[in-house]
């Protein structure tokens, strides 16, 4: 019995109506990913290497990034690993980095934004990501396992920028094989400008978290906001169905963000035509027998009476009817 419950927490996700979805681990660490890898992932779809910045006294040298980047890479054996650049500012703060002032942190310098103001650190931990990815490579396969992602992007300007350092820091270590460059999609002009971002992004990972607080003007750490904060505001679904419908046709459309772990949002993403989903380990399992589950098509066409409703708590009602009811 335990034999079987691994091998369908290990085996791909298909849905009723024959959707194959990716099912990933967000995590922070290498040994993270390792029991990820255990958890039955398809891949890592956020390692957020914040994590590997904080609680020290000064940055992780560029051996010591390489090295984490490289286990974790080496735990996931071939299969996809999507590294977020550094996010830090609003809630994410290191001891040893002091940012620019700012009178609402979470609308300041933040995420990709501090490149400008920290270059040698950005350029330090590409460099790492570089090297490690060349030294887990695998010859015989054409894509790199090893995605670079970047948060917090507002505009395709951001993405070209940051496209030219990674070119110039291969270019400087003599590495020919560049990772795909992707990037999150958590801010509103991001999500409504995502047709543009497209052309030039390799893949999209929406960030509901942020996608959310942004769109509702509600802060994510405001306790007495929570229940109010909620993915499924029909102004949330609407700026997530803006993203699909730019990616569509040139590039693959993940989620990251809490939503990919929240049993309702995560089927009702998927039916909008999301392909991957990337949650906390512990919850890989359930959700892969929940989207065996699942018919996309149907749910699907219900999106507009979703889209109509007043609020997310009536987007919750209205799914949990229709999941709850067998077709
Ligand atoms: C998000 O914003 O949804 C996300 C995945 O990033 P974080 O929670 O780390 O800001
Ligand atoms: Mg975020």
């Amino acid at each position: 019995q335990a034999r079987a419950a691994a091998e369908q927490a290990q085996g791909v996700a298909v849905t009723r109506d024959g959707r194959q979805v990716h099912v990933a681990a967000n995590v922070g660490s290498a040994a993270e990913a390792e029991a990820a890898a255990r958890a039955g992932a398809d891949g890592v779809g956020l390692l957020r290497s914040e994590f590997l910045f904080l609680g020290r006294a000064a940055a992780p040298t560029r051996d010591a990034q390489q090295r984490e980047y490289a286990a974790a890479l080496a735990a996931l054996g071939g299969k996809p690993v999507i590294v977020r650049l550094l996010d830090i500012g609003a809630d994410k703060q290191l001891d040893y980095l002091t940012l620019p002032a700012a009178p609402n942190p979470a609308l300041g310098e933040r995420g990709i934004r501090l490149w400008r103001a920290f270059p040698e650190l950005f350029d330090t931990q590409l460099e790492a990501l570089l090297l490690a990815g060349s030294e887990v490579a695998d010859a015989a396969q054409t894509t790199l396992p090893l995605r670079l992602m970047l948060p917090m992007v507002s505009d395709v300007g951001e993405l070209r920028w940051v496209r030219q350092r990674l070119v110039a820091c291969a270019t400087a270590l003599g590495i020919t094989r560049l990772p795909a460059l992707g990037v999150m999609i958590e801010v509103p002009s991001a999500a409504l400008c995502a047709a543009s971002l497209a052309r030039e992004a390799d893949f999209f990972s929406i960030g509901t978290n942020d996608l959310t607080q942004y769109a509702l003007a509600m802060d994510r750490e405001v306790a007495a906001l929570a229940a109010h904060c909620d993915v499924l505001h029909p102004g949330v679904l609407r700026l997530i169905q803006a993203t699909l419908d730019g990616a569509a046709g040139h590039c693959p459309v993940g989620v990251c963000g809490a939503a990919a772990g929240d049993p309702l949002a995560a089927l009702l993403l998927v039916a909008m035509g999301v392909d991957e989903l990337s949650l906390e380990p512990a919850g890989i399992a359930g959700l892969k027998a929940s989207l065996r589950a699942l018919d996309t098509a149907a749910l699907d066409a219900r999106v507009p009476e979703l889209l109509a409703l007043d609020d997310g708590a009536a987007v919750r009602a209205a799914l949990t009817t229709w999941l709850d009811t067998p077709a």
